[in-house]
């Protein structure tokens, strides 16, 4: 036996799976096709937030805010992260309608991470506001962090728990023995008691390989970066029912997204940008920070990423197969749950278990036959 538990996948999450596995005992070894962060967790905004989440990801979520305060505890560096706080806009009655039912709903459950802001607050909070702005819902303990420092904080963690990656290693073929997988991969093969699927917008071929076949699209979000310009956005801005997500670097430059999708490759392996959907989100930015206007575009690239029917994740064992847990379908959200759904992968490949319900990521919901029926 080569190890206790491979994770499949170099992203944030395989990372943080493999690096809680390992501080609790586990050997494990950890397989990237190309390298580590090559896909979403290095193409991310880093936006790390609770505002707006899905009610069955908020305990995990609440979670995780708590270990971004405290990252340094975790993997020995603050990963960037700054507590610049998330703004949530509403641009027009019915979004500040919906986004205040759903801060009174959370805050009857007793929630009060997410407040209102009235106009004027909004101003104060973001100066260049757009004046068309009604109000809108404030996370103060939200922000972003650097997804190449937490990349390499994770990485050189989980090495100096005990660790093995390797990179440029794609798993091509995964057997079950009697209590172990047997994985071949482009370097060898593998023993391992247990496997995680954290394959990201390939999950579900890693799946098929187990014996487990499940169904998920694939999301190709777009980013933008500007040049520097000075520094007058605190918060990470979005706007309720618009593709937009907008910050400002420590650099001064803009780095815009929110989820306007760019063009997927017909063989599923790579994204393109595409270039009229990219204008559409500019253009909601624009409208948000007239001041932005006549800023150049210095980047834009698309990230892969698998996405589930109610972009909720996939976080648990398969019901087929013994021995293999899945972590993928984050929607495009999954960034910010990092600390915490490596928390769970590793109660569940270590102690069988663990605290969180799990229901609403359940793998039945995306088993290949519902997807087909
Ligand atoms: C443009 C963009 C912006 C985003 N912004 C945010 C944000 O602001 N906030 C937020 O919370 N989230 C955000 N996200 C989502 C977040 O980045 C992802 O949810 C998260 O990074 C997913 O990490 P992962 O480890 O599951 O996947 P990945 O990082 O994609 O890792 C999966 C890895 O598995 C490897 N792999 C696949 N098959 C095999 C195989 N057979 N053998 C070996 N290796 C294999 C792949 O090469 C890949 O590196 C964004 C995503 C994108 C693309």
């Amino acid at each position: 036996m080569n190890a206790d538990i491979l994770v499949i996948g170099g992203g944030l999450h395989g990372l943080s799976a493999a690096l809680q596995s390992a501080r609790r005992g586990a050997s494990v070894t950890l397989v990237e096709r190309h390298f580590l962060g090559r896909h979403a967790s290095g193409a991310t905004a880093a936006g790390v937030r609770t505002l707006g989440r899905h009610p069955a990801e908020l305990p995990l979520s609440l979670e995780a805010a708590g270990d971004w305060h405290r990252m340094s505890e975790l993997v020995g560096d603050d990963c960037g992260f700054v507590a610049c706080g998330q703004l949530q806009v509403a641009e027009d009655e019915a979004a500040l309608s919906a986004v205040k039912a759903r801060v009174e709903r959370l805050q009857a459950k007793g929630f009060t991470h997410e407040r209102m802001v009235e106009p004027d607050e909004l101003r104060t909070l973001v100066p260049d506001l757009s004046a068309h702005c009604l109000g809108g819902a404030w996370a103060i303990a939200d922000g972003s962090a650097d997804p190449h420092r937490t990349i390499r904080a994770f990485r050189d963690a989980a090495l100096a728990a005990g660790v093995r990656m390797t990179e440029q290693c794609k798993v091509t073929a995964l057997t079950r023995r009697s209590d172990f997988w047997r994985a071949e991969t482009s370097q060898g093969s593998i023993e391992a008691k247990v496997v995680v699927n954290a394959g990201g917008a390939w999950a579900a071929e890693v799946a098929a390989l187990a014996g487990d076949p499940l169904h998920h699209a694939i999301r190709t979000s777009m980013m933008v970066v500007t040049e520097r310009t000075v520094a007058r956005i605190g918060p990470v801005v979005s706007s309720l029912g618009r593709k937009l997500s907008f910050k400002q670097t420590a650099q001064g430059t803009l780095l815009i997204g929110g989820g306007s999708q760019g063009k997927l490759a017909a063989d599923r392996q790579s994204a393109t940008v595409d270039v009229v959907a990219l204008a559409s989100s500019v253009k909601a930015a624009v409208r948000l920070f007239p001041t932005v206007g006549g800023l150049r575009i210095v980047r834009t690239w698309a990230g892969m990423e698998a996405m589930t029917e109610d972009h909720l994740p996939v976080i648990g064992f398969s019901r087929r197969v013994e021995g293999l847990v899945h972590a993928f379908g984050f929607s495009g959200h999954g960034f910010q749950l990092v600390p915490s759904v490596g928390r769970v992968l590793a109660d569940l490949v270590c102690e069988g278990r663990t605290k969180h319900d799990l229901a609403a990521f359940d793998t039945n919901r995306v088993a290949a036959e519902r997807a087909a029926a």
